[in-house]
């Protein structure tokens, strides 16, 4: 039987309503279990916050305002119905609940809405695609909030403007497909990293154990980028006896596949970008006869050194006039992982194994160089050439590590010279005074709570130059949510890196902590807002801080 979107959203209810991450585990369990091929996989998407896999290229492509205009429409009213009612309760999904509440006394209620029919309106609005299309989407949102009981309409509009709320997370949900079919959270882990999508693998687990034990990494289908973890040589050392390092080159991370000469690129929030880098494309495409995945860095370079990371970011958000844009910045790709060969799935073998895989099969063009080692002067001095080569730092590997996607831990350690970064997600604006006055002066950054909810940090108002804030101002601006006074809340979507002084306990701030001194450095748009720090690595940093 078909689950209908109103269950889905009594599900939802239960688990905002529940603390406990074992009690949530049970509830979400015990709705995996009756779901039939089709449902499951849209239920898991949706109950984190996701309308497609992880891996797709699909997006909603709608902004909050056509919402709201949708909303105002069912509910009787302009959008600034719909804004004034969530500006006073903070809460979009609550207030769109309130207002469909009227329209429902006007009985305008109509048809009741499946999972599937939610999976195929959600569709539609991607293959639509752009702007020119608004008017149809206008009406498929429209549709979608007219059928939609109050209660669903609080969902759905969270659902539409990318946030849930509800705390489920990767490993909640791991363990609960675990529960629901009877296998390992471990195995599940296992083909969640090649398949790199939980809904898929739900319906893989309730095969059993050994079919998730056979899933492999497809072309085609970015896997999450692995990550790493500050750290000393010394301590790794005294772990490891011998480690890899590399360089730490400050450009952008990249995905490469390739398959029958078929070559594409993605970036590390796994968004294709083959046709803004063809020259880098051309270059990995002729460095290897191969079909393979290689993970790397791309860094843009002049004169034999590399070029700030803006450069490259540049050539990565460029559209048009990309020829012209080739000429002006080089890009040079540095490859430094190999996760698949010609239907060989390699993330399992250690790094130490993987390297060599990565050598045999890609000229050294474009493989970044590589220093093991167990001593550690002759790393100290790799680090030293690193900076006066004009790079970032090194990075240091335990080359007996699999390459674990998505995971930020201890086999990947990164050593830059020491100020202290972070990267937050801009939460909130205020507009700026005097000739600012049209564009945002200040910005709310705020952390990753541990249900995935983001709770404020710090205010950064310095750092800035003209041109930044005009791209923090273009880059918001599509995101409002709503607006108090001089405040704008945003959808949280934009991350930035500011350097800080100290990170001291905060009555102030929810969360505890705030920033000493903080300061604007980048926008990180290679960044998605859930790679961003988390409150517990606020508080290391802090009793680390203190303990310095
Ligand atoms: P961070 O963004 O500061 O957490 O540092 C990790 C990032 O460094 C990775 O996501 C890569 O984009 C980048 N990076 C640069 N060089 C390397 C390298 N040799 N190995 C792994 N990552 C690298």
């Amino acid at each position: 039987m078909q689950m209908d979107f109103l269950e889905f959203s009594h599900i939802c209810e239960a688990l905002e309503g529940t603390a406990g991450r074992l009690d949530m585990t049970g509830i979400v369990r015990d709705a995996l279990s009756p779901l039939d091929e089709a449902d499951l996989p849209l239920f898991i998407h949706y109950l984190m916050g996701r309308p497609f896999p992880d891996w797709s290229q699909e997006k909603i492509g709608v902004g909050p305002n056509s919402v709201y205009d949708a909303v105002a429409y069912v509910a009787g009213g302009d959008r600034q119905v719909v804004v004034s009612a969530i500006n006073r309760s903070g809460d979009p999904g609550k207030s769109v609940e309130i207002l469909l509440g009227k329209k429902e006394q006007m009985s305008f209620f109509s048809e009741s809405l499946t999972l599937n029919d939610i999976g195929r309106d959600f569709t539609l609005l991607a293959v639509i695609g752009g702007n020119k299309s608004q008017r149809e989407k206008d009406r498929i949102l429209r549709r979608l909030f007219a059928n939609a009981s109050p209660l669903e309409g609080r969902y759905l509009a969270r659902l539409l403007l990318g946030e849930l709320r509800i705390g489920i997370g990767e490993g909640t949900m791991r363990d609960a497909i675990a529960g629901a079919f009877a296998v390992s959270p471990a195995a599940v882990e296992h083909a969640y990293q090649a398949a790199n999508d939980l809904g898929e693998v739900a319906l893989i687990a309730r095969k059993g154990e050994d079919a998730l034990n056979e899933v492999h990494i497809e072309p085609f289908r970015p896997l999450k980028m692995m990550l790493a973890k500050q750290g000393t040589v010394t301590d790794m050392l005294s772990e490891t006896g011998v480690l890899a390092a590399e360089y730490k080159y400050d450009g952008t991370r990249f995905q490469f596949h390739k398959v029958d000469g078929i070559c594409r690129m993605y970036s590390r929030r796994l968004e294709e970008v083959t046709h803004a880098i063809p020259d880098v494309v051309a270059m990995l495409d002729a460095a290897t006869s191969h079909d393979v995945i290689l993970d790397g860095e791309v860094i843009a370079v002049r004169d034999g050194r590399p070029l700030p990371f803006q450069y490259v970011l540049r050539r990565f958000r460029r559209k048009h006039d990309i020829a012209s844009h080739i000429k002006e910045i080089a890009l040079a790709p540095n490859i430094f992982d190999i996760l698949w060969i010609d239907g060989e799935t390699l993330i399992d073998l250690p790094f130490a194994e993987r390297r060599e895989r990565l050598v045999a099969a890609v000229s050294d063009t474009c493989v970044a160089p590589q220093l093991m080692s167990g001593d550690e002067e002759e790393i100290d001095a790799l680090y030293r050439n690193a900076l006066n080569d004009g790079h970032e730092g090194i990075m240091i590997k335990d080359p007996r590590s699999p390459y674990t996607p998505g995971v930020r831990g201890k086999l990947w350690v990164k050593i830059k010279p020491a100020v202290d970064t972070i990267d937050l997600v801009v939460t909130a604006a205020e507009w700026g005074e005097g000739k600012r006055a049209h564009i945002f002066g200040s910005f709310l950054l705020s952390c990753l709570g541990e249900d995935g909810s983001y709770i404020p940090l710090s205010k950064v108002a310095t750092g800035f130059s003209d041109e930044a804030l005009q791209e923090m101002y273009v880059a918001l601006s599509d995101l409002v949510l709503s607006e108090e006074g001089k405040m704008v809340h945003v959808e949280p979507q934009i991350v930035v890196e500011v350097g800080y002084a100290e990170v001291q306990k905060s009555p102030s701030y929810a969360g505890g902590f705030a920033l000493r001194f903080p300061r604007f450095i980048r926008l990180r748009d290679d960044k998605s807002p859930e790679e961003i720090e988390s409150l517990r690595m606020i508080e290391e940093r802090f009793l680390a801080q203190s303990s310095r």
